[in-house]
């Protein structure tokens, strides 16, 4: 297999594209906007110290100063020890270094801790804390000490022994031995450069940012077949050129600056993937179609053949079908980024041999995924059902919102629905007013079924009730908006 990973920069946001074989596979996206500052770690100054409270103001350089409580700068092994007071632990001008908790909202500022930690993909590292834990959502006993063994032991191999403390996060659910000891690795290296900036660097300024969404992908996607990465932008070109060099030396040589003039996205026709990503239907090359919809609940998808398929061949085009299906799935899952349950509803086989090789193609090609997922069976009615871990938002959560217009549901009520409902909300005005003209205020196309389809309708309603009734089309009106005006 041969990858490639596309990184797309602009001041607005970072889109990474992951592409095997030419065709995409993930897409990442980032808006700037979005990102707070949680997790960043500042050289901060004590500016104020609140005995009442037990609690201190610190600047760390941002416009309003941030809040530590005095439970967040005791070290954590004396936290249940006497109760310290602020005022022996901090005063005015201290420097101090911090690490947000919470990002400042309105008119309050940042939330700080001095217990300092720092992610990777698969572990937390906590430099100041001995503990190696696991996090709760590894719920299987079993795998919760396979993985902290796995850590236990790396710390011993590390260079650096004493080097605190690793949390197990639920991502690293599965993931053997090398992954484990590389983030390790990786972690003590950046945690001495964090060390390193916190005695040079100046004081009220940040000595470590959780690292941006280009420079993550490196991190993360990289220990896999990839041959090549091409950034759009020069000056982040160099950055992630010196994150490699430090961090991931093999990775180097393999960082291309794309200068292209077509834009980046348009190579492998990522772009118009993206798009095509957010819809329904997506067409198969055999003339079958998936359709997917994603619900509160779950993802389901469904596999159809497309059009005329002849007598003779028919279990043969439909064994065909879905066995495209299987990996155009396993793919859109990914690309998609869908999580939770996912019912797959094939087209109905004979043949149990069919059968198998079909769950067999959609296993094999899901074994590709990052996010951990299950095949959990097939149930009595041949849905197959399987789980997929969410990590992060689906591509449609990053990038859309519900429909305004049907609220969510992918569905309006038809123009003849709203003109019944017109009639009897007219009746009922009637007997509680009875004014001497309605006017009734809609869209273009339920003002026209009005005068159209309807108008024998309307002119039976008119008669009974003795009144005239008059129509507007009111052009921002979505098809279900209506009003009606008593005049
Ligand atoms: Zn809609």
């Amino acid at each position: 297999m041969s990858g490639e990973v596309l990184i797309n920069l602009t001041p607005m946001e970072t889109r990474v594209a992951v592409v095997e074989n030419g065709v995409l596979q993930e897409a990442f996206i980032e808006r700037s906007r979005r990102r707070g500052i949680v997790g960043n770690i500042y050289k901060g100054k004590v500016v104020r110290v609140l005995p009442g409270m037990q609690a201190a103001f610190i600047d760390i350089g941002l416009e309003r100063a941030a809040f530590i409580h005095v439970n967040e700068v005791l070290p954590p092994e004396a936290s249940h020890e006497e109760p310290a007071s602020i005022s022996h632990l901090l005063h005015t001008g201290q420097p101090l270094v911090v690490q947000v908790t919470k990002d400042p909202i309105g008119s309050k500022g940042a939330r700080l801790t001095t217990h300092l930690s720092i992610p990777s993909r698969y572990l937390v590292y906590m430099p100041d804390s001995p503990h190696v834990g696991v996090s709760q959502r590894i719920e299987d006993d079993a795998e919760r000490e396979r993985l902290k063994a796995l850590v236990e032991s790396g710390k011993i191999a590390l260079p650096d022994k004493d080097c605190g403390g690793f949390i197990i996060r639920t991502a690293a659910e599965g993931v053997g031995q090398e992954e484990l000891f590389a983030d390790m690795v990786f972690l003590q290296r950046l945690w001495q450069k964090v060390s390193e900036r916190r005695i040079s660097a100046p004081i009220m300024t940040p000595i470590y940012d959780d690292l941006p969404l280009f420079i993550r992908t490196l991190r993360d996607v990289m220990r896999d077949q990839i041959e090549k990465v091409r950034i759009d932008s020069r000056e982040n070109y160099f950055k992630l050129k010196e994150f490699a060099r430090e961090f991931m030396p093999t990775m180097e040589s393999r960082i291309e600056y794309y200068p292209g003039e077509r834009p980046i996205f348009d190579l492998y026709s990522v772009e118009d993937e993206i798009q095509k990503a957010l819809g329904r239907k997506v067409q198969l090359k055999s003339g079958g179609y998936l359709v997917i919809d994603q619900t509160e609940a779950m993802t389901t998808i469904d596999v159809n053949t497309g059009g005329y398929v002849g007598h003779r061949n028919l279990e043969e085009t439909i064994f065909k079908t879905n066995l495209e299906a299987a990996t155009a799935i396993a793919r859109q899952l990914r690309l998609r980024n869908l999580g939770g349950i996912i019912i797959i509803d094939f087209i109905d086989m004979e043949e149990l041999e069919h059968q198998r090789q079909v769950l067999r193609v959609l296993e094999k090609s899901l074994e590709r995924d990052h996010a951990k997922n299950k095949l959990t069976g097939v149930t009595e009615l041949g849905l197959v059902q399987l789980t997929r871990k969410r990590t992060r938002e689906s591509l449609e959560q990053t990038l859309c919102e519900a429909c305004p217009t049907c609220l969510g549901r992918g569905s309006l009520k038809t123009p003849e629905t709203i003109c019944y409902e017109i009639f009897r909300e007219i009746l009922r005005e009637e007997r509680a007013y009875s004014p001497e003209t309605y006017m009734v205020l809609a869209s273009q196309s339920v003002v026209d079924r009005l005068l159209d389809e309807e108008s024998a309708a309307v002119a039976d309603l008119e008669s009974f009730i003795g009144k005239t009734i008059r129509f507007q089309v009111e052009a921002h009106y979505s098809q279900e908006q209506y009003d009606i005006v008593l005049m």
